[in-house]
């Protein structure tokens, strides 16, 4: 036993939590009206682990004398769960692959070192032996950025993070803390909260990912329009390559050169191993409040996130559903009681009287962090832009609701691949002028290529992570496939998710605001940096890694 804690070898976050629907009245039929399926059908669960058939390891004698020479015997795995478990990362292909117990690839050791001096001793026994190391974090990706290639010959060795999961130390006169690459996000929260203290990071997949991931995939959280982008918070790093260790210290700001830093953000195991890095940090709020709102329409919620952007106050969150997630999030509500029950439906009658069109109607969440003072500031010239654009507050419950159901709503992946249907997301960013148009043309593309493959599918996106100059959307699709075939549904779930990634391209966004490349996205990198910025990119990856120990297949 390693201690070190990991997701479910076939699904999301741990054994024990999975999604249900019986609580959520209104969400079968919805289901059933938007992509024709019966939530309450027998399912197919996953396969048993006993079923699969794991590829033996071939790990050297040699190379598996030195790793446990160097870690101890018990932090050297070749278990076949292990090292399943570390062969998928938990995007969409991954878990209709790992169902099929499709592993044509799998590592053939896990290896966990307790500190980076184990960290260089392991890549350095890897690149001598001529092997490929790839650097694991909570395995949460959703770019296929962890996957061996499915035709390496080489010996492939997992390096997991997990031991090095606690916070060194916290320079409070500068608001920084040095922090292990391996501490998971409630880890590290944990020990940061102790002390007063938090770094405001906050991805979907807080529970089951790592300060290393975070920044080897350029992460970023639901309250960066305070905290920042990992790609802001992360100040200075310590990264290992063959040979040698990165040292950088942490720096308010710095004018030596091109950015070291910056390559090392979202270098997908490509560069090295990250062991720890120094992060900024805050001191916890004195209060934390989400409070909801309501829009009549997709452009007038649009054109208030943009005013505020534009505005002297800054949320830590604003995002805003179209009108399909916003009849999403309230299908999946529970039944209220009492007033509560009842203040629904009098307030949307109102609203329809007034001549809102419910179904185009947009629900928005914004946060707000500080003193009483500051949050009663910020309130008051939000809620003039909101109602500037003819929008209403709804306030702190549904707010507050959505805190609390944020880190839950991931397992419905695992319950829809249960009953046979397909459901992923695609998230891009790009300037305000050019947002409308973006929205409009990939949700066609979305619904153009479920029609190509002859499925019905549901399409639907919310903004969030406002910038000065754009923001990111996110788009979350799903269709029942029209076969059971894994690899005919694959090749259908590529059908509709290059449609969405192509029309990023022809509207001017990025591939990518915050998963990064990995495999999933590598087709589309040159024309989101151009070629001569992937001449670049792979000048520093063979400068780096000539022999292509380190991650190779991933990133470019
Ligand atoms: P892993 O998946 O283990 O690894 C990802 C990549 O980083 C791999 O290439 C790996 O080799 C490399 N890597 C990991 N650790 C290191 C290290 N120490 N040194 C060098 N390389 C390393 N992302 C967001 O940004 N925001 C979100 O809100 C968000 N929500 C998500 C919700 C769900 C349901 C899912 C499935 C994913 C979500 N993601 C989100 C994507 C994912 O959580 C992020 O990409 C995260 O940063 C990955 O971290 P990890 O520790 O799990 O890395």
């Amino acid at each position: 036993m390693t201690g070190v804690k990991h997701q479910k070898w076939w699904g999301w976050g741990v054994e024990g939590i999975s999604f249900t629907h019986e609580d959520k009245p209104k969400l079968a039929p919805f289901v059933m009206e938007k992509i024709g399926i019966d939530l309450d059908a027998p399912g197919t669960p996953p396969p048993a682990f006993e079923d699969l058939k794991v590829p033996a390891s071939q790990l050297p004698d040699d190379l598996a004398a030195k790793l446990r020479d160097a870690l101890g015997e018990q932090y050297v795995d070749t278990s076949d769960l292990d090292r399943v478990v570390h062969t998928y990362g938990k995007g969409l292909v991954d878990l209709v692959r790992i169902r099929a117990g499709d592993l044509p690839r799998v590592p053939d050791v896990v290896v966990y070192p307790a500190d980076e001096d184990q960290v260089r001793l392991v890549v350095d026994a890897v690149v001598a032996a001529d092997g490929v190391l790839i650097p694991f974090g909570g395995g949460s990706n959703i770019s296929g950025s962890l996957t061996p290639p499915p035709a390496e010959q080489r010996v492939v060795v997992s390096l997991d993070l997990g031991r090095l999961n606690r916070v060194l130390e916290v320079d409070e006169a500068a608001g920084l803390a040095r922090i292990q690459a391996g501490a998971l996000g409630p880890d590290l929260e944990d020990q940061l909260n102790a002390r007063g203290w938090t770094m405001g990071h906050q991805p979907d997949s807080f529970k089951h990912s790592t300060l290393g991931g975070w920044i080897a995939t350029r992460s970023s959280g639901m309250q960066s329009d305070k905290y920042g982008d990992i790609a802001d918070i992360t100040r200075g790093m310590r990264v290992v390559l063959p040979g040698k260790v990165i040292v950088l210290r942490p720096l308010p700001s710095t004018s030596s050169g091109p950015s070291v830093r910056e390559m090392i953000l979202g270098s997908e195991g490509r560069l090295g191993v990250i062991t720890e890095a120094w992060v900024n940090v805050h001191r916890l709020p004195e209060h934390r409040d989400i409070v909801a709102y309501l829009f009549p329409t997709w452009a007038a919620a649009v054109a208030a996130m943009h005013e505020i952007s534009e505005s002297d106050v800054s949320p830590t969150v604003t995002r805003v559903s179209d009108a399909n997630e916003t009849a999403f999030s309230l299908s999946m509500q529970k039944p209220s009681k009492g007033l509560a029950a009842k203040a629904g439906p009098i307030l949307f009658n109102v609203l329809e009287r007034r001549g809102w069109d419910l179904s185009a109607a947009c629900l928005s969440y914004i946060g707000y962090e500080g003193s009483d003072a500051h949050l009663k500031h910020e309130k008051g010239v939000v809620g003039k832009i909101v109602k500037k654009h003819g929008g209403i507050k709804l306030g702190k419950g549904p707010g507050a609701l959505y805190d609390q159901k944020k880190f839950d709503t991931p397992y419905i992946r695992d319950f829809l691949l249960d009953i046979g249907a397909l459901g992923d997301v695609s998230e891009t960013a790009a300037p305000w002028s050019k947002l409308m148009n973006l929205y409009a043309n990939t949700i066609r593309a979305a619904n153009d290529a479920y029609a190509e493959i002859g499925v019905t599918g549901f399409a639907m996106c919310h903004l969030s992570h406002s910038y000065h100059s754009g923001a990111c959307l996110y788009f979350t699709f799903a269709f029942p496939p029209s076969t059971d075939v894994p690899a005919e549904q694959i090749e259908q779930y590529w059908v509709v998710k290059k449609a969405i990634q192509q029309s990023f391209i022809d509207n001017d966004a990025t591939i990518s605001h915050h998963h990064g490349v990995g495999t999933d996205h590598a087709h589309w990198l040159e024309d989101d940096i151009s070629p001569a910025g992937t001449d670049v990119m792979a000048g520093l990856l063979k400068a780096v890694d000539p022999g292509r120990n380190l991650n190779p297949g991933t990133l470019l």
